[in-house]
């Protein structure tokens, strides 16, 4: 089988999370870097595809977590969500919840989620109660594919605006998380139709470099980054010298990358981009950052990305040129402004 096709029939298990957040003027009963959200809520709808055209959803699944550390409502998440600390004394504890879960999605489906953070949560709630953060091997984040199928573009829309952008209509609210899958689920369908449409008339406008569907399935049991930090200079651009000559290499295979975008600077921040010729595109970027005595040290990631990801700091590099083009056409719109030039 082509490594590249999807077999039909295929499942797509939409999934959200509603999770409270720990309050910054309180004691935190665990390291709130290792717990940044603690799951309240789990829902998630089933897209089933037998063909190109044919798609079923099924019922929500729905449940409500009892939180055993942040048992408190942050005032800014009840916002959101419209939950009040009463709210969090019911529902099943974490694990238990988790294992209904897990039954719920059977063994054979694409695990989905609209952005990268709810993946995130669900592994450092795992961890933190002693459960393997090990989930489904196989990640669709809806975002950047929503992104690229609808608009041909690398901004990051909220799930309001792609419900809007298809006309979905809307008989809830946001911010239940059953309700947010459903629509994240309605649409997935919807792009996915638009995805598979495209590819089938490869000559339209968009249609031509349209990525294969697996550039944005990811697994995330996978280390796909790598954080590096430099010591202590006096000054930022000493600190961001020393971050710019760490040698990478492919955080799955350890192999040497190749950059396909030499590093530049876009602001305070520094890009570029890599590939790695069995794992794909990766982006690397560099700030400098301050130590309460004033001195700076710089900070390095490399991670993998899907087109979009990789599409943005191209788009960024575009747009440095054509400023450069621009200031060695005008160089007296340079001292008009001259935070531009000096990030030249
Ligand atoms: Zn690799």
């Amino acid at each position: 089988m082509n490594k590249d096709e999807i077999q039909f029939p295929i499942t797509f298990v939409v999934f959200d999370m509603e999770w409270n957040q720990p309050i910054s003027y309180m004691p935190a009963p665990v390291n709130p870097k290792e717990l940044p959200g603690e799951i309240i809520e789990i829902g998630a709808v089933k897209l089933t595809m037998d063909s190109e055209t044919s798609f079923s959803l099924s019922r929500p699944f729905s449940i409500i977590v009892r939180p055993q550390f942040y048992k408190i409502m942050n005032r800014q998440v009840s916002r959101v969500i419209n939950k009040s600390t009463d709210d969090l004394k019911r529902g099943v504890t974490f694990p238990e919840a988790y294992q209904f879960f897990a039954d719920w999605c059977g063994d054979d489906y694409i695990l989905c989620a609209w952005g990268d953070s709810d993946i995130s949560i669900l592994k450092s709630n795992l961890k933190i109660h002693g459960l393997s953060s090990e989930v489904n091997e196989r990640f669709l984040d809806i975002q950047p594919l929503f992104g690229r199928v609808a608009e041909n573009t690398a901004q990051q829309r909220s799930v309001a605006y792609a419900v809007e952008f298809y006309r979905i209509p809307q008989t809830d609210d946001f911010h239940s998380a059953d309700k947010d899958a459903y629509y994240e689920a309605k649409i997935l369908k919807e792009t996915l139709t638009d995805y598979f449409a495209m590819k089938r008339n490869p000559d339209k406008q968009d249609s031509s470099d349209l990525p294969n569907l697996r550039q944005y399935i990811s697994n995330p049991n996978l280390n796909t980054q790598f954080k590096w930090k430099t010591g202590v200079f006096p000054n930022e651009k000493a600190a961001v010298a020393v971050a710019l000559k760490e040698k990478l290499f492919c955080p799955i295979c350890s192999e040497t990358i190749e950059a396909t975008l030499e590093w530049f600077s876009s602001g305070h921040t520094w890009m570029s981009l890599w590939q790695c010729s069995e794992h794909g595109p990766l982006t690397a970027k560099i700030r400098a950052k301050k130590t309460p005595q004033q001195e700076f040290y710089g900070t390095g990631q490399l991670k993998f990305v899907n087109g979009n990801a990789a599409r943005y700091v191209q788009e960024k590099w575009e747009e440095k040129l054509k400023k450069q083009k621009e200031i060695a056409e005008f160089p007296e719109r340079c001292d008009e402004n001259e935070q531009n030039c000096e990030q030249m």
